[in-house]
């Protein structure tokens, strides 16, 4: 896929948000439908007989023929969007192709709800629809040559764009079909061609890749790497996380405002009241809103970024990479909101995608079969509270949990630990971790994992919120320290 800025005039641009608006209102309309068309479903007898059935083949059938009955199917929301079209003021801006691709996108996103993968489903607020596509470069929105055409409307390419080899990559070759996406730039609306292109994706050519097999432990801040050769330790999306203050401290201006607008929605102690929803907004306040706003694409736009080069750098030591599933959920029950600007669970799927398309694999096997943070080499098992930060066991073996759980990740093969290659690769291993994690400790510049960043011994004034980082890390430091006492230690003997 390739992204290319659009050139686009006032009365082009209010075309542009009638027919936005247009697939907001009929996606809403799609998705009640669906909605509604599930809730038929979960009704029906056939449901009922299949939640009953044993037998797998025949429980199959029994949902099928409940999905039918109610039309509960991509397809036939295709028809009702065609339906809609025909009959309402939604057809004189969406041609079918756009209507269809929004019945897909409306029956996927209630379809997560059927199958238990999502709680409910959104609705879309106002200009909360992004992005309309059309299903072939042959009729509808197409792209041709280097402008983008949609039923009377003539989009150029921006044109000091096309030496971005990216991009070069993306218009040579053949486009499958073009996703318009509507973006609020620094208050001004941009309008997107994403061209969806037939073939491989373009890799830079500066972009290594290994051939090491890599264990990685992914934690809610910290990431682990280990392969062969090399191994790392170091802090997710660090400067996303830092910067976040920015944010935090917009969004406590943004709720002072509307308290101080709304006085009546809220009681005595501040608390807000049932049922009166603050709707007044001052002037001051919607400019808080458009900073705040262009803080969150900033920090999106950055946080991609890094996970990419962080990726990058996984890849360019190895593509055979395995790890335990993250538990999203564990996470943000232990670490609330900071999990969200890091984004772990974000940078696996970028990682998986990267190594996938260099013909790589990512492997997840689960936490509870292996529990690689409690086992060790020699097969005693340690329960680990969360806050130790540190293998040590009698067997000798005294390394940091991250690095370590990164090692025996590596040595998974089929959900199952293999512990006789696990011990007899340690050996060669082990100077290896130590470095990732001494290297860790000792370069602020780069691993920030000095104590420096941890702010725990700093309080700052007049601060509510808490950005150091976990307490663990400080523990890392503390430990560290008793290391490299060890280490001079035996140095002088
Ligand atoms: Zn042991």
């Amino acid at each position: 896929m390739c992204e290319v800025p659009l050139r686009v005039t006032r009365r082009q641009e209010h075309i542009l948000e009638a027919r936005f608006e247009a697939g907001r209102q009929m996606y809403n309309a799609l998705l009640d439908e669906a909605r509604k068309r599930l809730s038929l479903v979960r009704q029906s007898i056939w449901y009922t007989k299949a939640k009953k059935s044993t037998n797998k083949d025949e429980r199959q059938a029994h949902f099928a023929a409940a999905r039918h009955a109610h039309g509960f199917s991509a397809y036939a929301l295709e028809a009702v969007a065609d339906e809609m079209r025909r009959t309402t003021w939604l057809g004189d801006h969406l041609d079918s192709h756009v209507a269809q691709k929004l019945a897909k996108r409306a029956f996927e996103a209630v379809q997560k709800v059927a199958l238990g993968k999502a709680k409910t489903v959104r609705f879309k607020g106002k200009r909360g629809l992004h992005s309309l596509e059309g299903k072939s470069n042959a009729a509808g929105i197409r792209w041709r040559e280097d402008r983008v055409l949609w039923n009377g409307l003539e989009l150029p390419m921006v044109t000091d764009v096309p030496h971005d080899p990216v991009i070069q990559h993306g218009l040579s070759s053949r486009v499958k079909y073009v996703r318009l996406v509507r973006r609020d730039v620094r208050g001004n609306t941009r309008y997107y061609a994403q061209l969806v292109c037939e073939g491989v994706p373009y890799q830079k050519p500066k972009h290594v890749i290994g051939n090491e097999t890599i264990g990685l432990d992914i934690g809610p801040s910290t990431i682990a790497i280990v392969g062969d050769t090399q191994a790392k330790l170091t802090l997710f999306a660090e400067e996303v996380a830092r910067d976040h203050k920015k944010i935090r401290r917009l969004q406590r201006k943004q709720d002072r405002q509307r308290r101080a607008n709304n006085p009546d929605c809220y009681d005595e102690k501040g608390r807000a009241m049932k049922g009166k929803r603050p709707t007044k907004k001052s002037h001051r306040q919607l400019e808080t809103e458009a900073v705040l706003k262009e803080q969150y694409r900033r920090e999106t736009a950055h946080r991609k970024t890094l996970h990419g080069q962080l990726a990058n750098q996984v890849i360019a030591i190895g593509t055979r990479i395995k790890t335990e599933k993250l538990s999203y959920k564990a996470f943000q029950k232990m670490f609330g909101r900071s999990i969200g600007v890091r984004a772990p669970k974000l940078f696996l799927s970028i990682l998986t995608r990267k190594a996938e398309s260099a013909g790589g694999s990512v492997e997840e096997f689960s936490t509870y079969r292996t529990a690689l943070s409690q086992v060790c080499l020699c097969g005693q098992k340690h329960k680990k509270r969360l806050s130790e930060r540190v293998h040590a066991c009698d067997c000798g073996v005294f390394m940091q949990r991250d690095l370590f759980s990164a090692y025996l990740a590596k040595h998974v093969e089929n959900e199952r630990l293999q512990a006789a290659s696990a011990y007899e690769h340690w050996q060669g291993a082990e100077p290896l971790l130590r470095t990732a994690w001494q290297q860790a400790y000792n370069q602020p510049a780069s691993g920030r994992l000095a104590p420096s960043s941890f702010g725990t011994y700093r309080s700052q004034s007049g601060s509510f919120e808490k950005e150091s980082l976990p307490e663990h890390e400080a523990r890392d430091v503390v430990v560290m320290a008793q290391v490299n006492a060890r280490a001079r230690e035996s140095a002088k003997v």
